[in-house]
């Protein structure tokens, strides 16, 4: 049990490595499988036994071996939230394959589309329509979950962030959601199912009142400045799973 869980651990790492890769690339228009791993500033090509994860970022101090350019502290961070939810995931849902490979598609979509929204104010159709095909396609195997249990969670929760950005745009004549949060949330719901995609939404306006209430007060902002609403999206989805699904609590 113990050295199963190192061995996920890092594979979690090098799993994580890869979908830090892809928040890189996938806006930029670069290929996520052909060009090896290089640095952001000098384009050198970086040789693997530096593209360890985490404990090439430790030797490096952080910067490129070439060039001295910094890399993104995200990376390590990236690395090492995939691998201890994967650790969580083996440890909690390993007895039900379906769940895990329910834990491994969301964190591969969820954990780049955040980083992507944050940098580009975009969610990639690839990440939010490539969930709702998996989801649903997984459906069609797994004895838990019927396929019209996924085509309510893809209705429900596309559908009524649809309404809420909709009622959002008439309001104020600003746009607060976009097309790419709402196809996220049908992938959650292609994925989990209609009530936690209910959850999910009702979560992320938490702590997304939360995220902008604090700014308002540190930052003294008259009104709530532009934040993108994907992140709040991932990050309660990545989170409802794991403690709900994950038995975390029960
Ligand atoms: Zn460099």
């Amino acid at each position: 049990m113990y050295w199963m869980d190192v061995l996920i651990f890092v594979f979690g790492l090098c799993w994580g490595s890869f979908l830090a890769l892809m928040a890189y690339r996938i806006p930029r228009k670069i290929s996520i499988v052909v060009p090896r791993s290089f640095c952001d500033s000098c384009n050198d090509k970086i040789e693997f036994f530096n593209n360890i994860p985490i404990i090439s970022y430790l030797l490096l101090k952080g910067k490129c071996k070439k060039c001295g350019a910094k890399i993104p502290v995200r990376y390590p961070v990236i690395e090492l939230i995939t691998a201890i939810l994967f650790v969580f995931a083996y440890e909690r849902l390993f007895y039900d394959y379906y769940s895990l490979i329910r834990a491994l598609l969301l964190v591969t979509a969820l954990l780049p589309s955040i980083f992507i929204d944050l940098d580009e104010r975009i969610i990639p159709d690839r990440l939010s329509i490539g969930l709702i095909i998996c989801g649903f396609a997984l459906s069609l195997f797994d004895p838990m979950m019927a396929w019209h249990e996924s085509a309510a969670g893809i209705v429900v929760g596309g559908g009524l962030l649809f309404i809420v950005a909709e009622g959002y745009y008439r309001l104020t004549g600003r746009e607060g959601l976009g097309g790419g949060d709402i196809k996220l949330l049908a992938g959650i719901g292609a994925l989990l199912g209609w009530y936690p995609a209910l959850m999910v939404i009702f979560y992320s306006s938490i702590l997304g009142s939360i995220y902008g209430i604090a700014m308002m007060i540190i930052f003294k902002k008259g009104r709530l400045t532009e934040i993108p609403f994907g992140p709040f999206i991932g990050a309660s989805a990545i989170l409802y799973y794991f403690i709900m699904e994950g038995g975390l609590i029960r």
